[in-house]
């Protein structure tokens, strides 16, 4: 199947998914997340007969992947509804998924304050990045139709909890009361060091690992750690995105060990 073809389908896909949720009797999409999903819809429908209609340049023989115009224009009009109507669940990113064959962006990890929340959102990008990486490769339509709306179930479960979270981040008791920062110190050579350390600049702290085995403590991927972030001796290893996260962790690994 062309470029062309199967963009076309990608996005009738996307289309028939907007339609399904907009017609859920759950209560959420609102009144606002339906009309945009219908819109939406449409706008999709309008690129993919685009794309259909489309007669891709052929360069030395090779017929160019080419987004046409008309489909370019639907495609960033859905994406700007989806961007200002969370309620939609869908993510500002959508049209990736019918022009991009490759490097799909997650959306923006919202970084709770809390260690549970902070390893269920790990838990659910780490599934989209799965199926993303499998829409990479997926050439049998009814492959990608399935990888389609198990991504879009998922990313809508993603913004889901975006608004949990940010309901929950305006009452009192849920924001820290000590912030989640972690001095950086020079790498402590013993045990005992460490605990010096501590003494002199405070219960939390990160300092630069020099062996580099271990994974960072984040289940939202599967990179190395390049820190140890210690509370009081309890220690979480850590890549450069996660200190924040890898802070509360430490915290919380120090409460359970009494
Ligand atoms: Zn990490």
């Amino acid at each position: 199947m062309s470029y062309a073809a199967t963009s076309a389908h990608r996005a009738t896909t996307i289309a028939t998914i907007a339609r399904t949720r907009a017609a859920s009797p759950a209560p959420i999409p609102t009144a606002d997340g339906r009309a945009a999903l219908l819109t939406i819809a449409d706008l999709l429908d309008t690129a993919a007969d685009a794309f259909r209609a489309s007669t891709p340049a052929v360069i030395n023989g090779n017929t160019m992947n080419e987004i046409p115009s008309d489909a370019w224009y639907a495609l960033t009009q859905a994406e700007g509804i989806a961007a200002n109507t969370p309620a939609t669940g869908f993510p500002a990113t959508v049209c990736q998924y019918v022009t991009r064959r490759l490097n799909y962006d997650l959306p923006p990890n919202l970084r709770p304050d809390n260690a549970v929340a902070a390893a269920r959102e790990g838990n659910l990008l780490a599934r989209i990045r799965i199926l993303n990486t499998e829409l990479t490769t997926a050439v049998v339509p009814e492959t990608v139709t399935s990888l389609l709306e198990n991504a879009f179930r998922l990313l809508w479960k993603h913004a889901l909890l975006a608004e949990v979270f940010a309901a929950d981040a305006n009452r009192p008791c849920n924001r820290p009361a000590i912030p989640a920062v972690a001095k950086k110190i020079r790498t402590p050579d013993t045990t005992m060091a460490l605990r010096r350390a501590h003494d002199e600049h405070g219960p939390t702290l990160a300092y630069g690992l020099k062996d580099r085995r271990l994974a960072c403590h984040s289940g939202d991927h599967w990179l190395t750690a390049n820190w140890m972030v210690s509370h009081l001796g309890a220690a979480v290893p850590s890549c450069d995105e996660h200190l924040h996260t890898a802070v509360l962790a430490a915290r919380e690994l120090h409460t359970s060990m009494g």
